[in-house]
């Protein structure tokens, strides 16, 4: 039977590879990271619908990353922090003027995230265009929003529900 042969084959091509691989580690990370280079594309979608579909790995990988190397992780932060003064200090009056904004635009001190009214101690300094992502302390920039509206939106730069 010809078929059963091939099928057979190519299940010992199978094994033999995965051996010649263990026994090459050098010799199959060239091969991964040639693949990868070769379909950049495809890996960058494939990787985008994986992390979709499980955000919980995603979270554990995330996680395993971050302990390889502990350096990472401090490093981003300084990154961050670097960022952060760049955007220089929120003065006292500049929060004023935003509140003040705010209860003269809408009436009543109002969250521009879900546009419903906040109550007392609810709310929170909101930044447009976040400091990580380059956002400034300028009034044009900030804006009053519920704390929960504004962790919601975290990072991302944009409100979405
Ligand atoms: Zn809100």
């Amino acid at each position: 039977m010809p078929y059963k042969d091939k099928q057979c084959r190519r299940e010992w091509a199978r094994v033999y590879m995965k051996e010649y691989r263990l026994k090459h580690p050098e010799w199959a990370r060239e091969c991964k990271r040639r693949y990868r280079e070769k379909h950049r594309e495809k890996m960058n979608e494939y990787n985008r619908r994986w992390n979709k579909l499980n955000p919980f790995k995603r979270r554990e990988n995330h996680l395993r990353w971050c302990d390889k190397d502990p350096l990472r992780k401090k490093r981003q932060w300084q990154k961050a922090q670097a960022k952060r003064r760049k955007a220089g200090y929120l003065s006292v009056k500049i929060i004023q003027e935003v509140y003040e904004e705010n209860i003269k635009k809408y009436g009543t001190l109002t969250c521009s995230l879900c546009l419903k009214a906040i109550e007392f101690g609810q709310d929170s300094i909101d930044h447009t265009i976040p400091l990580s992502k380059g956002g400034t302390h300028e009034k044009r920039n900030l804006s009053i929003a519920h704390i929960k509206c504004n962790q919601r939106k975290g990072n991302r730069g944009c409100y979405t529900d």
